[in-house]
């Protein structure tokens, strides 16, 4: 089956986000699809990106994994300007009666509930107004849902209510981050410089995330009897949740996608064993895409570059260009192979 995934650029700055497109051929003609749409402006080029390469103004399927702006926004620019078939968004305000005892004001009502989470869900909220008002389907995607070729492993939708959710309010992703950079500067006011080896690994073992991070819907197919694992912003305990959910991850994995753009704070050694196979791979059999901001610093970090090579994957990297992975679809004037990220033994984190 001839497939190709597209991570465009997202912003200029050091912000990170997604905007990826991807098509699969089914019976002579392809189905599209798009996760997440970066910012407005990474929303126009999605949309010139899938009317230039893939010839079509339709598009099959648009998912948003979480709500961040970075993630959701360019989303409403693909809805208006293409044929949208069916959208993908987690809609908790539809389900205040599930989750209202989570929430303990004494005041609070269903209403006042589905109005504050459709506040602070402001990236999303408008992409349910469009697709109402374009009457293009909308579907929730949780774990077992099939969206095309992709199944959805996480969140099930038993952890997003009854956890992540009531956990988004109670733990703004401002304190979680912030937790974390203090920890880390900490631990670079000892130590500057890092070393590793292929054998010798210093990724940290108890690096967290945020939930809305954590809410990130992760898909899997299998294409060609080789495994595509697209991750969102997910953290080890999503990654784990898929994992428990379908064990046999790592069989022939072909393409992963680096969660949060290269963060150390969402995976750890344990978690990369289950889905990418023991370290101390030789062979590179796996290609592992990150989007990351073009002045990013942070992003992404050179301990988890070295921990997915050391797992036999070639590393790509976005900062400020497009790149794709791609089997049986036709050339494209002008691209090139790109040039896969080093193993480095010594470094700065
Ligand atoms: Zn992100």
């Amino acid at each position: 089956m001839n497939y190709e995934i597209d991570f465009l650029p997202v912003g200029n700055g050091d912000k990170s986000g997604d905007a990826i497109c991807l098509r699969w051929q089914e019976d002579e003609k392809y189905k599209v699809m798009v996760i997440d749409g970066g910012t407005k402006e990474s929303g126009e080029k999605i949309v010139e990106h899938i009317l230039k390469y893939y010839g079509t103004k339709t598009v099959d399927y648009v998912l948003n994994t979480h709500p961040d702006q970075d993630h959701a926004s360019g989303l409403s620019v693909v809805l208006e300007k293409l044929t949208v078939k069916e959208l993908w968004i987690h809609r908790p305000w539809n389900h205040t009666k599930v989750i209202i005892d989570y929430f303990e004001d004494g005041r609070i009502t269903e209403n006042s509930l589905k109005e504050r989470l459709e506040k602070s869900f402001k990236y999303v909220k408008p992409l349910e107004d469009i697709a109402n008002e374009k009457g293009i389907t909308i579907k929730e995607p949780y774990q077992g849902k099939q969206i095309g070729i992709f199944e959805v492993l996480s969140p099930s939708k038993n952890w997003y209510l009854h956890e992540l959710i009531p956990d988004f309010s109670k733990t703004p992703k401002q304190k979680v981050e912030s937790i974390s950079t203090e920890s880390d500067s900490l631990i670079e006011r000892v130590i500057n410089w890092i070393a590793e080896t292929f054998d010798k690994e210093t990724l940290k073992t108890d690096g967290t995330t945020s939930s809305d991070n954590e809410s990130s819907v992760i898909l899997y197919t299998k294409i060609n009897e080789k495994g595509i694992l697209l991750s969102g912003d997910a953290g080890s305990r999503a990654l784990n949740k898929a994992h428990e959910y379908k064990n046999n991850l790592s069989d022939n994995l072909g393409f992963i996608q680096v969660p949060h753009h290269g963060s150390r704070n969402n995976v750890n050694p344990d978690i990369l064993d289950k889905i990418l196979g023991d370290k101390g791979q030789k062979n590179e059999n796996k290609t592992a895409f990150i989007s990351a901001g073009k002045e990013s610093s942070t992003h992404p970090r050179q301990s988890v570059v070295n921990a997915f090579i050391r797992r036999g994957c070639k590393v790509v990297q976005t900062k400020g260009t497009s790149k794709r992975h791609r089997n049986g679809t036709p050339d494209r004037e002008g691209w090139s192979t790109a040039e896969p990220l080093e193993f480095k033994k010594k470094f700065q984190e």
